[in-house]
């Protein structure tokens, strides 16, 4: 098996140009690349940069609000991954501001690892409103499908955030600074997926694609995959991960997810719709669907310019435009013990990652008007 020194020394070989960015989308990715010290590992000349890898830091801010309030005015009990009971939303601060607080305010808040978790809850507690906060990319949401697609008790019902990645890719893709001259593309998702989905960013963009794994010999192959097509020439979607990933994913939970949820249209936090990047749960499904069973909870005093916290750089970092230390507030106002965006708080968010990997002091912040390092 070929080590990651070995790939490393053949990427030291090719002969690269002066400058190439190399997206991530995947939290998992950027962890293991930011604990490695992969990056100064690499020439010089080659820039890794997260891209939309968590789905904590996406989720909108308005359905965060939405289970706070159902938690505390509803008296629902209120489950959710753990990530997100930490999420700050955007009120004063005299208000409960996330999950978290909203527990300490008296709410029946409990975080769960799994949907399992969550119907446990609801069939040890018959005579209570159970609500399942399901925020996540496909790797979480096809376990909430598949839940679903097994019967679920009456009184359970999903508050579902469940967002699809390759539509995020593709509006950067289509913008007129993607920002990225190679894609390293999600191992998980493309397990539930198939890789087949990513198939159009080197088919219709012209970028070279690579699917990885999460170990450093996977990562640095995909590495090598992608600078060696940049560098002759070529573009394909190179499977880096087959003894996971297998062609078409996995096709029972591709199914389970088509049975119990519509692709929608849906929103990113801070950066606003993105087309066909949702899920929403069947109309069939209405009796277990949060949104339709509880009023929304929309107030209409309360802060929501830009959706994230007032100098918060979440949404650019997100999208690669950014690094997190470079958003004035990283390090100083804003660290895992007080976190001040989602990008802090969640374990596969850019900013907590490269915090938990040593980054510890902000550089030269980039301007929102200014051209951004991708
Ligand atoms: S450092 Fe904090 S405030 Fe800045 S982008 Fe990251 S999470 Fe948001």
């Amino acid at each position: 098996m070929t080590t990651s020194r070995q790939w490393l020394d053949r990427i030291h070989a090719l002969d690269l140009p002066d400058r190439v960015k190399v997206m991530n989308v995947c939290g998992g990715h950027e962890r293991s690349i930011a604990m490695a010290g992969l990056r100064k590992a690499l020439p010089p000349s080659v820039e890794l940069v997260p891209g939309p890898g968590c789905p904590v830091c996406v989720c909108p801010e308005e359905a965060v609000f939405e289970a706070i309030r159902l938690a505390l005015d509803e008296k629902v009990i209120l489950v959710a991954f753990g990530d997100m009971l930490r999420v700050p939303v955007n009120v004063a601060k005299r208000e409960v501001r996330s999950l978290e607080q909203a527990r300490a305010a008296g709410g029946d808040v409990r975080p769960v690892a799994s949907p399992i978790e969550a119907v446990r809850i609801a069939r040890d507690n018959p005579d209570r409103r159970v609500v399942f906060f399901a925020a996540g990319f496909e790797t979480t949401t096809a376990p909430v499908a598949a839940m679903l697609a097994e019967g679920v008790p009456d009184n359970l019902s999903v508050l579902l955030a469940g967002r699809r990645t390759w539509p995020a890719v593709a509006m950067l893709l289509e913008s007129e600074t993607p920002g990225f001259d190679a894609l390293v593309a999600p191992g998980h998702v493309s397990t539930v997926m198939g890789p087949e989905e990513w198939a159009f960013v080197p088919d219709r963009h012209h970028i070279p694609t690579a699917v990885a794994g999460f170990t450093s010999e996977s990562l640095v192959a995909a590495l090598y995959s992608v600078l060696r097509q940049l560098v002759e020439g070529r573009c394909f979607l190179d499977n880096c991960y087959p003894e996971v990933v297998r062609p078409g994913g996995n096709p029972t939970a591709r199914r389970e997810l088509a049975a119990t949820m519509d692709v929608v249209d849906a929103t990113w936090r801070g950066i606003g719709v993105i087309p066909a990047s949702g899920y929403a749960l069947k109309p069939a499904l209405a009796a277990h669907d949060a949104n339709v069973l509880f009023p929304t909870h929309d107030d209409a005093t309360r802060k929501r310019a830009g959706q994230m916290p007032p100098g918060c750089d979440c949404a650019r970092v997100v999208l690669g435009r950014v690094y997190p230390d470079q958003c004035v507030l990283y390090g100083r106002a804003c660290t895992p013990r007080t976190p001040i965006g989602p990008c802090m708080v969640s374990d596969e968010g850019a900013c907590r990652i490269w915090w938990a990997s040593g980054v510890r002091a902000p550089r030269q912040p980039v301007a929102a008007t200014a051209d951004a390092p991708v």
